[in-house]
């Protein structure tokens, strides 16, 4: 590795509290963050403390209200901050992105009471969230969930059933739970608020995946877990709606930790390339690796602005359903592209642990998967543009 630090990445930023924001993040992602982070991906390892750190320093509420202990950050911002945290870890920047989607359904469509009661500890407390759509035989197809919230004599909801996958599943202080309250298909579907110490809710072991292997991803079991109504959010049958809009945002939120992730490796790939001397020259210096280095710069610099636009729609008001989905096709594939070349670009030693850039390859793969697959992402922007499919 040469000593030549990164170029800095050119942002835009609204506000000069914006750009301190920004310093301050970056500061802790360089000094607590990255360099642990080949370390504890390596041995598994969860870095909650991280997660405290961010909670102490007003970053886990980043885009929601300040009355409840947000950061009243628009979303243009707040993506750059996940952008560079994934590109010191992506368990950390995913993670805080989870949170964040975790923490939407009753930031937006919990009452008034329920968000003074709940989301200062959420969004500034140091707690924890998941979001729990996804179960073993629903992913895609997340309308026909199974598992069930049946009421008791009009009061407390009982829960049960299985979700997968779950992003901090058995660590979590909060589970936002999309639960089947009534008929089968997206229309019976409610979501609930449930404390992580609820009995009768268990963490599985979590999944061996083949990266992120510090960010715990397991089932959660629910098995006769009681909430009071006060706990179910927006309306009955309107969970499956909230579960989608949720999405919407978290699809962005993917998207920017896609482009952290693939600036790490060009970053990377770059230091290395102007380091690495064969044939008597720098490899830098061969036009075979210069335009591959163009190619990476240029993806990522496309995925940027595309996240960016899609931010700003959000921040004004407007859609954003189908540039979310541009971008999220668009930046998970620009860093599986981009990390598979620094591999190239590292030659041997790019296929060794002795370098973060195999490490970024594996955990990119998982970003054209989770929040809805690349697939599913095409589908929704066919719908936008082509209009619903004929049955
Ligand atoms: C590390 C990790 C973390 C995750 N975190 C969470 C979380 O925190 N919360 C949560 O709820 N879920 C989470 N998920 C689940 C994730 O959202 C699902 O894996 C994803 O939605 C795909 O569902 P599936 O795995 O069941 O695949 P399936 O839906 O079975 O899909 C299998 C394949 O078929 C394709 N496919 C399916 N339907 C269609 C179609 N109509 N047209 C074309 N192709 C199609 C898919 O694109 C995919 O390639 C996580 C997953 C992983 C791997």
């Amino acid at each position: 590795m040469s000593d030549r630090d990164p170029q800095p990445v050119e942002r835009q930023l609204p506000t000069e509290e914006a750009r301190d924001l920004l310093a301050l993040v970056r500061d802790i992602a360089q000094r607590e963050i990255a360099p642990k982070a080949a370390e504890e991906e390596d041995a598994g390892r969860f870095p909650r403390e991280v997660f405290t750190l961010l909670s102490e320093s007003g970053l886990l509420g980043l885009p929601y209200d300040a009355e409840y202990g947000g950061g009243d950050q628009p979303y243009e911002v707040y993506l750059q901050v996940l952008e560079e945290l994934a590109a010191a870890r992506l368990t950390v920047g995913l993670g805080l992105s989870v949170h964040t989607l975790a923490s939407y359904a009753l930031a937006t469509y919990g009452t008034k009471q329920q968000q003074v009661e709940h989301l200062p500890a959420m969004l500034g407390g140091g707690l924890l969230g998941a979001y729990c759509l996804s179960e073993p035989s629903s992913g895609s197809d997340a309308a026909s969930l199974r598992t069930k919230a049946v009421r008791e004599n009009g009061g407390e909801w009982v829960i049960d059933g299985t979700k997968a996958w779950i992003t901090h599943g058995g660590i979590a202080d909060f589970y936002t739970v999309m639960a089947r309250t009534g008929e089968d298909g997206p229309r019976g579907i409610t979501a609930f608020l449930v404390p992580g110490d609820a009995p009768g809710l268990t963490g599985a072991t979590p999944e061996k995946k083949m990266g992120m292997k510090g960010s715990p991803t397991a089932q959660v079991h629910f098995d006769g877990v009681r909430v009071g109504d006060d706990r179910r959010i927006g309306e009955e049958g309107q969970g499956f709606f909230i579960a989608l809009s949720a999405l919407d945002s978290g699809r962005l939120g993917i998207a920017a930790c896609a482009i952290g992730l693939a600036q790490a490796a060009l970053d990377e790939a770059v230091a290395y390339a102007t380091q690495r001397r064969q044939f008597g020259r720098p490899i830098a210096d061969f036009q075979g690796l210069r335009f591959m280095i163009a190619d990476m710069a240029t993806q990522i610099e496309a995925g940027r602005a595309l996240y960016l636009a899609a931010a700003r729609l959000r921040d004004a008001g407007r859609p954003f359903a189908k540039q979310a989905a541009m971008a999220k096709l668009h930046c998970t594939d620009a860093a599986m592209k981009v990390t598979t070349d620094a591999v190239q670009i590292l030659g041997g030693y790019g296929y060794t642990a002795d370098f973060p850039a195999e490490r970024y390859m594996r955990e990119a793969k998982v970003l054209q998967i989770v929040e809805g697959t690349n697939q599913i992402q095409r589908m929704v922007i066919a719908r936008h543009v082509a209009g619903p499919e004929a049955r």
